[in-house]
């Protein structure tokens, strides 16, 4: 057994750690009070290198792995849970194609993500979120295509993307065997896409709802076989999870960070914060739900690139660093008083934006049910 990353790991852990500094944690709270992801961030990560790190390099990326993607995806998250979720999400959307595209899909639809393009990952409809076989967009077969039509809600970067991957239903009848996924670029007819939806946290991050109008998606466009849908959104969810879970343990790491400098500057009682005990142990429990969701997270990512089966780590990593991530929010806020509260410090940013890595990507209790059903087929 070996927990060391590779020199070439520590490298880009390092650079994405200093790109974090540097360019997103100054911008978090300006780009979460105008609700909006700046852009030339994006532009600077990518002539970095840091963009798609583990899209494969005939498609023009780096080829690296799901462990590089997911400490990439920490560092950024401990700058900024909207602006690092923005700069990561891209793998959401290209990891059906990946999975599922033919050589052609994958050399177009790749390349462009690899090039600067940005992509969503289209499932969720108003009517059905956790419940992914229930949705009801339909895709009608027509001589040499399908039309799309129905509406999707709460699609990162939706505002932005170049083109969607989409699940909609060939079959309504045929429940989760009825899904069948699509690459639907943005200037398709008919498609439109929201202004971005108000929310909680995750401000800098674009949420909006996009609308297929009779939308004519041809065959070619189709990502594997018709009725392989839900398996496919399965398939990436085990991929995609553990980099959600770390954008769980970039933002516990921030909380200890913010909590742990605020206990050792302000006094109460004549004493640091961080010398009352109750204190001291909030910061020894950050510190411990930190390192089991880390752990969790990178071995969840070495599976995949192990090419092993992950369901149940992925989801242990996804609920446990959201868990943790909203439990380590709440516990900063109350390490820093009345401070914690106030819009003036970075904690109560923090809190805002953990509650959301309880919800998308499955919610917490859907990670528990996945545990739950793999224990017993086990
Ligand atoms: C900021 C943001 C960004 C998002 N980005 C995307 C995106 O890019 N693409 C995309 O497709 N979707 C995206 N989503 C959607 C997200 O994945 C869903 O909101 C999430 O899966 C929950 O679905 P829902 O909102 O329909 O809630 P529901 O499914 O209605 O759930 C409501 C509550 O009931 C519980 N519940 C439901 N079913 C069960 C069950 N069987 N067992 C136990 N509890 C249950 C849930 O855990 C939850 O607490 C995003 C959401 C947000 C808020």
């Amino acid at each position: 057994m070996d927990f060391d990353l590779t020199p070439d790991q520590r490298q880009i852990r390092e650079l994405a750690g200093q790109f974090s500094d540097r360019e997103i944690a100054p911008r978090a709270a300006q780009a979460d009070q105008d609700k909006s992801f700046p852009m030339e961030v994006h532009e600077r990560a990518l002539a970095l290198g840091l963009l798609g790190v583990n899209l494969p390099e005939y498609a023009g990326g780096p080829g690296l792995g799901t462990v590089e993607l997911v400490l990439v995806t920490e560092a950024f998250c401990r700058g900024c849970l909207g602006i690092g979720s923005t700069l990561c999400i891209n793998a959401l959307a290209t990891e059906p194609i990946a999975i599922a595209g033919t050589d052609a899909q994958r050399r177009e639809y790749l390349a462009r993500v690899a090039k600067g393009a940005l992509a969503s990952f289209a499932l969720t409809e108003p009517a059905a979120g956790s419940d992914v076989s229930g949705i009801r967009m339909r895709a009608d077969r027509k001589p040499g295509g399908y039309v799309l039509h129905g509406s999707k809600i709460w699609i990162s970067n939706a505002n932005l993307a170049e083109y969607f991957t989409v699940f909609a239903k060939t079959d309504l009848e045929a429940g989760h065997r009825g899904m069948t996924a699509f690459i639907v670029p943005r200037d398709s007819k008919g498609l439109s896409v929201g202004a971005p939806l108000g929310k909680l946290g995750q401000r800098a991050a674009p949420t909006c709802e996009v609308f297929f109008d009779q939308v004519f998606v041809p065959d070619d466009h189709r990502l594997g076989e018709e009725g392989a849908g839900f398996a496919l959104a399965m398939a990436v969810f085990d991929r995609s999870r553990p980099m959600v879970a770390a954008f769980g343990v970039g933002l516990i790491e921030r909380c200890l960070e913010e909590a742990q400098r605020y206990a050792t500057e302000r006094k109460s009682m004549g004493k640091r914060l961080i010398d009352h005990q109750a204190v001291a142990h909030k910061l020894a429990e950050m510190r411990m739900r930190l390192e089991s969701a880390r752990l969790l997270t990178y071995q969840s990512a070495w599976l995949v690139d192990k090419g092993r089966k992950n369901t149940i780590e992925a989801s242990m990593a996804k609920a446990s660093a959201a868990d943790s991530a909203m439990w380590a929010a709440s516990e900063a806020v109350q390490i820093f008083g009345g401070m914690g509260y106030s819009t003036e410090y970075p904690v109560e940013k923090l809190f805002r934006d953990a509650k959301v890595l309880q919800i998308y990507e499955g919610t917490s209790e859907i990670q528990r049910n996945v545990i739950a059903r793999e224990l017993l087929k086990a």
